[in-house]
C-alpha cells in the first residue's frame, strides 16, 4: 500500500472524460446513459448506441465496460455465468 508504482511514466491520469466508446477526450460528453452502476458519458449519439448495443449483449461483471470480442467466462455453482472483459484480480 505504501509502494508508488514510479515507473509508470508518461500516460497522465484519467482526469479527463472520455467518451465510454471510442475514448475521444477532445469533444464534450453530451449523450449520457445511466448503468447500474453509475452513468457512461459519449461523445456522440453514435457511440452511445453502439455502446448499448454492445452493453445488452452483455457487460463485463467487474468493470461494467461492455466486452469486445470473447467474453471470459466465469462459472458459478448457483447463479448465472459470469462474463468478464478480461480477467480482473
Ligand atoms: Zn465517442
Ligand atoms: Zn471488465
Amino acid at each position: 500500500m505504501s509502494s508508488i508504482q514510479s515507473k509508470m511514466r508518461g500516460r497522465p491520469p484519467k482526469s479527463k472524460n472520455s467518451c465510454t466508446w471510442c475514448n475521444e477526450t477532445k469533444q464534450p460528453l453530451k449523450y449520457v446513459l445511466p448503468t447500474q452502476h453509475g452513468k457512461k458519458e459519449f461523445c456522440s449519439e453514435s457511440c452511445l448506441s453502439a455502446f448499448r448495443k454492445a452493453y445488452v449483449r452483455g457487460a463485463c461483471v467487474g468493470c461494467d465496460n461492455v466486452i469486445r470480442g470473447s467474453p471470459i467466462k466465469l462459472e458459478q455453482k448457483d447463479g448465472p455465468t459470469k462474463d468478464f472483459c478480461s480477467p480482473h484480480e
